[in-house]
């Protein structure tokens, strides 16, 4: 990313602070990709949309002034609250009278309680407000401003020129006017959540005529009944976006990039995919236990959430015994939400860090491999604390020849199953080693919960078991 350019026709004296610089620097990985963000949305409006967009240089006095018409908070918008020293670092940038990145604003329907919306910036926003009304001061060790001593000063500590520069600094304001907004649709959510990610609107929409098998087991997938209860919509593929990235998860077996470029290999590398193999049946598996667990609309389901639970879902279907399971999923996962959400409300020291870092980690960059790990190890960390008794299963799936030949000998070859047959009694060379609490129960693969199967008994007990012939 490009640093922040100092603003060169109002240049005054050198920027020397040593302290500064380095929390500066913090800043900027606070926020990346800002200076990107604002050309890919001018890029992507170049295209289908009907937004107008005008850029207005607003000074600090007016945005004060317009407080009250601003909502700051709509509900798409949740980066991490700023600690004081980004606060600070602002203001301090503000009267070193450096740039700072444009803010989005979204022009409401007249008639509403707010003339404006925030669709980024909100943080900036607000450490100006509270600049301004006076609820911090800059740093005890800021260097002096233009020969004023400034260290620990709040807004009406400052000398007449500093708090005069301030009130008069022009904050570049892009006003987003038309857009769409229903239940359906909202354009500019849509926007924000994809330029978090440097996706362009059209890059689903390039891999969706993409021919293959790949691209067909996604489309099926984007169909899938679990999407309807989702918080985002349809629109631009969104959908299949999604289903895309999960698939990819799961291929790798683990959190991986799931990024543009990395669907595209995958559709590229899977053209003759098996879609009944089991590793679409895994997917689809994924998402049955997914609206089993959330049945009805649910709008703590962003984006990220459901790539997050995706992982988890496809985790205990993969490892433990997951009977009453999509319950509880729901009901952690709605608290989880509430108290991630509420976080924001409490002061900085009783923040829980845990969901503050996890509020960073979905603000931005989400597609990454680190992103997405340390979501799933969060999530899973916390719901296993929730819910300690989920029971694993026997990683040992089969049994070996040992306990076989044990079970074998134990029923004199004779079936204990008995729902097609009487107990017949079954040859060495085509007999079932059956789990009568079955594996995917919790039933573990011991002689004891072992018993001769035949064929057809075995087959109509539900099949969870392979066969298991002897050799
Ligand atoms: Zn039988």
């Amino acid at each position: 990313m490009r640093p922040l350019a100092r603003r060169p026709s109002r240049a005054r004296s050198g920027y020397a602070g040593r302290a500064p610089r380095n929390i500066f620097l913090n800043l900027l990985v606070y926020i990346p990709g800002l200076s990107e963000w604002a050309f890919m949305l001018e890029f992507s409006l170049s295209g289908e949309h009907t937004m107008k967009m005008n850029k207005r240089p607003l000074p600090i006095s007016t945005i004060c002034n317009w407080h009250d018409r601003i909502d700051e908070r709509p509900d798409y918008q949740r980066p991490p609250a700023w600690t004081r020293s980004q606060k600070q670092l602002l203001i301090d940038s503000i009267l070193r009278e450096y740039d700072i990145p444009k803010m989005y604003w979204r022009a409401l329907p007249a008639g509403q309680k707010f003339k404006y919306e925030v669709i980024d910036g909100q943080q900036r926003l607000r450490t100006i407000w509270e600049y301004k009304e006076g609820e911090f001061g800059l740093p005890k060790d800021a260097d002096p401003i233009n020969g004023f001593t400034v260290a620990g000063m709040k807004y009406g500590d400052l000398p007449l020129d500093l708090a005069s520069d301030f009130d008069s600094y022009a904050v570049d304001v892009v006003i987003v006017d038309e857009a769409k907004q229903t239940d359906e649709e909202d354009e500019v959510r849509d926007m924000f959540l994809r330029l978090q990610n440097g996706t362009t609107l059209k890059a689903q929409e390039k891999r969706n005529a993409m021919p293959g098998a790949m691209r067909n087991l996604v489309k099926e997938l984007g169909k899938h009944p679990f999407f309807q209860n989702c918080r985002f919509s349809a629109g631009r593929y969104t959908f299949d976006h999604v289903a895309a990235q999960t698939m990819l998860l799961e291929l790798a077996g683990e959190a991986t990039n799931i990024k543009d470029g990395d669907l595209n290999r995958m559709y590229e590398k899977n053209k003759t995919f098996d879609i009944n193999g089991p590793k679409a049946k895994k997917v689809r598996r994924v998402y049955d236990f997914l609206l089993e667990a959330f049945p009805e609309k649910t709008p703590e389901l962003e984006r990220y959430n459901v790539i997050t639970l995706y992982s988890l879902a496809s985790l205990l279907l993969d490892r433990y015994v997951t009977d009453g399971v999509p319950e509880k999923l729901r009901t952690w996962f709605i608290a989880f939400e509430a108290e991630r959400r509420g976080q924001d409300a409490l002061p900085e020291e009783a923040r829980d860090i845990q969901l503050s870092e996890y509020r960073r980690l979905t603000s931005q960059s989400t597609d990454s491999q680190e992103s997405v790990r340390a979501r799933l190890e969060m999530m899973e960390r916390r719901f296993f604390e929730a819910y300690p008794d989920i029971e694993p299963r026997d990683p040992q799936r089969d049994y070996g020849y040992e306990q076989r030949l044990a079970i074998y000998r134990r029923d004199n070859g004779i079936c204990q199953v008995r729902i097609k047959c009487a107990g017949e009694k079954v040859p060495w060379t085509n007999w079932h080693a059956d789990h009568k609490i079955p594996h995917i129960k919790g039933g573990k693969t011991t002689v004891a919960n072992g018993q001769v199967a035949c064929s057809a008994c075995n087959l109509s007990k539900g099949g969870t078991a392979p066969a298991v012939a002897a050799g």
